[in-house]
């Protein structure tokens, strides 16, 4: 029986923690258009597992200004926050693999543990977000510390033990790229994981983190184009990693340029000039505002 390629699936997966902007209408048009010239689907995923940002008028405001963009997507929406237990199998399964632990310090305790090093002349880790690494003083307790310190009920973080996963996934890790990355990189990229540390997969107050709960739901969703902007090009190194350890097919990717602001700065959801409801009720129509993108 001939094996039919799987149809090309795109998705859009805005947090609904904001208003969209400028940003987010490049990105939503680009994957419609992209999906459109290739007969594939267009689906939509709001990424709400971050309870404490993510509210439903944030939501209804994005699936109006995307209509009014004169996208079409297939039903149904998919919602992180109704699939939470298919992030907590994947993370179980890492957790059977021994190559995640559970995390204690505090904010605070990170960034004093860095200033300390710092201030001792041993240059910190950062990652590509500039970010400093986890400390990852929990890595090397014994089975007994870290069963007493679970016991605890003090809140934690599950992370990535990054080198084990890395000797896990064995042979190095790479993605096709058919946009470009910041430094204009494109075809095959090498990913460099290891440039997070030991990247947090869930949290006391998230049960999921974005990295894994993108792998899980690409997959599940089928999505074989992922398309998005290049702030999230260095993340792909991540989500390459996790997808090898869970097994999970690799998508291609394509990162597409970022809308700056008149500062020079990525736009954020807290400029409102930019924003489309605003742009909107200065009386812009959409076909102004994708002009605007051109
Ligand atoms: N939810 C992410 C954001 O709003 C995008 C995730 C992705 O496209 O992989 O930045």
């Amino acid at each position: 029986m001939p094996i039919t390629p799987p149809r090309p699936t795109f998705r859009f997966a805005p947090s609904p923690n904001g208003l969209l902007h400028l940003g987010h209408a490049l990105s939503a048009i680009t994957n419609a258009e992209m999906a459109e010239a290739c007969n594939g689907s267009f689906l939509l995923r709001l990424e709400d597992i971050d309870r404490t940002r993510c509210r439903p008028e944030f939501e209804a405001a994005i699936l109006r200004d995307l209509a009014w963009l004169g996208l079409r997507w297939e039903e149904p929406v998919r919602r992180q926050s109704d699939h939470l237990p298919l992030y907590a199998q994947a993370l179980e399964r890492l957790k059977r693999m021994g190559l995640v632990y559970p995390a204690f310090l505090t904010r605070g305790e990170i960034r004093a543990a860095v200033t300390a090093a710092e201030e001792d002349g041993r240059p910190w880790p950062r990652d590509p977000d500039g970010a400093a690494h986890y400390p990852g003083l929990e890595r090397g307790w014994s089975a007994a510390e870290r069963a007493d310190a679970l016991r605890s009920d003090r809140p934690h973080a599950w992370r990535l033990d990054m080198a084990r996963a890395l000797q896990a996934a064995g042979a190095p890790l790479s993605w096709a790229e058919s946009g470009a990355g910041p430094q204009g990189e494109t075809g095959t990229i090498q990913a460099d994981p290891a440039a997070w540390g030991d990247v947090v997969l869930s949290r006391s107050d998230a049960p999921s983190s974005y990295h894994l709960s993108v792998v899980v739901d690409d997959a599940g969703q089928g999505v074989t184009h992922v398309v998005r902007g290049r702030d999230l090009f260095h993340a792909t190194s991540v989500h390459r990693l996790l997808q090898k350890l869970l097994g999970l097919p690799e998508p291609l990717y394509h990162h597409h340029r970022l809308i700056l602001g008149p500062d020079g700065r990525k736009l954020s959801k807290s400029l409102g000039d930019t924003g489309l409801e605003a742009l909107r009720a200065r009386g812009l129509s959409a076909q102004a505002v994708r002009d605007l993108l051109l």
